[in-house]
């Protein structure tokens, strides 16, 4: 595809005159179309570079002199990076200033400009043309168009990633340009706004797909004036944007993408092949089938409606899901969404990159209002999950207590809870459920009275202390604990009860990812008491500002709510896993005086639902 060699790269008085000569100017889009190309290095759409439609409306904004700052917060595949240095081209060729172009880092900026921004120049005539000639070769000055410099005839353009502070720090530009500003250490990012500060006629150029809320693109996207790209419908012609969640004319929310209902399988997997072939999206407004065939003319017929009018003037800023991506397909996202909603890891890197949404910190602070979706279909009592475990709280007076059975595969089943008076009624709760093992946790003046009863069924119960960090991460630790040591009955020493120390904060998060189903696997059965759901949702998590201008997640607890239920559902799961339960390397989870083969009784689910992140 190149169409020039380093050596035509002549300059002549003719082309400096040409510089300074009246042009006719085109909008940027089609300027890039007719100057810029698209090696087949560079990408798979090599040729002329013709932008996707929803680039015409930002590239247009560079020219705009009521605007002065552009956010583009888009989704992989949206071309959002080739959108961009289209326009800085345009800018330098047909407003050239001095411009800053600060990426996450050295190299980052290093190798982007020699593998792609450098061809880049080399293949734009108006781009070419200003370059300066060295005297002694004829050809491209290289002392003067470096991969991290190019001083122009007519202006500079500096890259810089962090660590170049310095960099950062000189001449003042009138165009800076953010990459992937989610990656770019803040400090770096106000020294270069910096150099901005004072000019009356500036732009800012930033993009990135987000991380978090705050300090980031996602913040500068609120700060403007939050552009969504909304299409005409090709069956009702209503104006509508690609969402990945919508809701239904009845106001129950559900996913843009539909398919098949028939591809979640009873085992609760999926078939991957027919959810491919049935993915469509839903028209909000007239439930009408849209294909990926439709993506085109819809694309083109589009535009951007600002959904924040007290935006300061010249902010624009845009946001665009992967959905809008020509490329991708609706089975690609809805397929890939499917394979990670059972990971914390792959959903956040789906919604930054995908849905171009920051992951949001309150992922935990679902209320409890969904929780009976957390409801299989099944009754209290009924025996579910291979191997139960009964999980005790003490109180002064009382005990509450959770039965929940587990599967091999770490699905597990809420049985029982509740509260009791004695020790010998957990021991019926125990022989009711077939539990195989239980845990108990306690503290202050009953401390002696509940040792003595764990040690007498220490076949089967575990001792318990919760704590906030146990060093190093681990989850939990194993103790043989001498219950009567210093006993004045000189039993010490006779015999030990088993100890399990857990690391509370690990199982609180994962506790808080399972009831809003952010994690799947997780079940209570039909009607389970609003007791139940109100303990398990008391614990919520804020963020707090600190001295230092950081932000840090805090826990907080509903304390009118008690959250016995929920310590005892940790001490089950933590337990759970230290005797192997949903653990690979190990074949026959549990070791117990119980061998008696629970009833099993295959779950459904009551309602069909595509997936368990909402
Ligand atoms: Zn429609």
């Amino acid at each position: 595809m190149q169409k020039n060699s380093p050596d035509k790269m002549v300059s002549s008085s003719n082309n400096v005159a040409k510089l300074f000569a009246p042009r006719h100017l085109k909008p940027p889009v089609d300027w890039a179309a007719e100057n810029c190309v698209l090696r087949d290095n560079i990408s798979e759409l090599c040729g002329s570079l013709r932008l996707f439609p929803y680039a015409r409306e930002p590239m247009n904004a560079l020219v705009d002199p009521m605007v002065n700052k552009i956010t583009l917060c888009w989704g992989s595949q949206s071309s959002k990076t080739t959108t961009m240095y289209a326009g800085v081209a345009y800018l330098l060729s047909e407003f050239p200033k001095d411009t800053l172009w600060i990426m996450p880092s050295a190299e980052n900026a290093r190798a982007f400009s020699k593998g792609r921004w450098l061809p880049f120049i080399e293949d734009c005539q108006p781009l070419r043309e200003p370059c300066p000639i060295s005297p002694a070769t004829g050809r491209v000055d290289t002392d003067k168009i470096t991969n991290m410099r190019q001083e122009f005839l007519n202006c500079t353009l500096t890259f810089a990633g962090a660590g170049s502070e310095n960099n950062v720090k000189s001449a003042p530009v009138a165009y800076l340009v953010l990459d992937e500003i989610d990656e770019i250490d803040p400090d770096i990012r106000l020294a270069a706004l910096e150099r901005i500060k004072g000019r009356r006629e500036y732009k800012i150029v930033q993009t990135s797909t987000p991380k978090d809320e705050v300090g980031g693109i996602w913040e500068e996207y609120l700060y403007g004036d939050q552009r969504h790209y909304f299409m005409p419908c090709p069956h009702c012609n209503e104006m509508i944007e690609f969402a990945w969640k919508q809701k239904d004319s009845e106001g129950k929310e559900r996913y843009g993408i539909a398919f098949d209902e028939k591809a979640k399988l009873e085992d609760g997997t999926w078939d991957f092949d027919l959810v491919s072939r049935s993915a469509h999206y839903r028209c909000q407004k007239c439930d009408g089938k849209i294909l990926d065939a439709h993506k085109v003319e819809m694309l083109k017929q589009g535009e951007w409606v600002s959904q924040n009018l007290n935006a300061p003037t010249g902010h624009r800023s845009y946001q665009l899901n992967s959905m809008y991506a020509p490329a991708i397909t609706f089975s690609d996202l809805i397929v890939s969404w499917l394979q990670v909603s059972g990971s914390i890891h792959g959903l956040r890197k789906f919604v930054q990159g995908n849905l171009a949404e920051p992951w949001k910190e309150d992922w935990a602070n679902q209320e409890e209002s969904n929780a009976h979706e957390l409801e299989y279909d099944y009754q209290r009592g009924d025996l579910m999950g291979e191997y139960r475990i009964i999980a005790a709280d003490t109180q002064t007076d009382s005990f509450w207590f959770v039965v929940r059975g587990f599967d091999r595969d770490g699905k597990s089943y809420l049985v029982d809870c509740g509260q009791v008076a004695s020790f010998g009624e957990l021991d019926e709760k125990f022989d009711q459920h077939k539990c195989h093992v239980g845990i108990i946790d306690w503290a202050g003046d009953r401390t002696a009275e509940i040792y003595e009863q764990v040690f007498k069924r220490r076949g089967t119960w575990f001792g318990s202390r919760g704590w906030n960090d146990l060093g190093q991460g681990q989850p939990y630790r194993m103790q043989m604990k001498d219950p009567f040591t210093g006993d004045q009955k000189g039993r010490a020493g006779r015999s030990k009860i088993r100890y399990l120390h857990i690391n509370k904060g690990i199982y609180e998060e994962e506790m808080a990812r399972l009831r809003s189903m952010q994690l799947s696997g997780f079940y209570t059965f039909a009607d389970t008491p609003k007791t139940y759901y109100d303990q398990l949702f008391s614990t919520y998590w804020v963020k707090e500002t600190t001295k230092n201008g950081h932000i840090k997640v805090g826990k907080k607890l509903k304390r009118s709510r008690g959250d016995h239920l929920g310590d005892c559902e940790i001490m089950a799961r933590a337990l759970s896993k230290f005797i192997g339960i949903a653990r690979a390397d190990r074949q026959s989870p549990v070791v117990s005086e119980n061998n008696q083969t629970p009833k099993q009784s295959k779950p459904r689910r009551t309602q069909s639902s595509t997936g368990g992140w909402w």
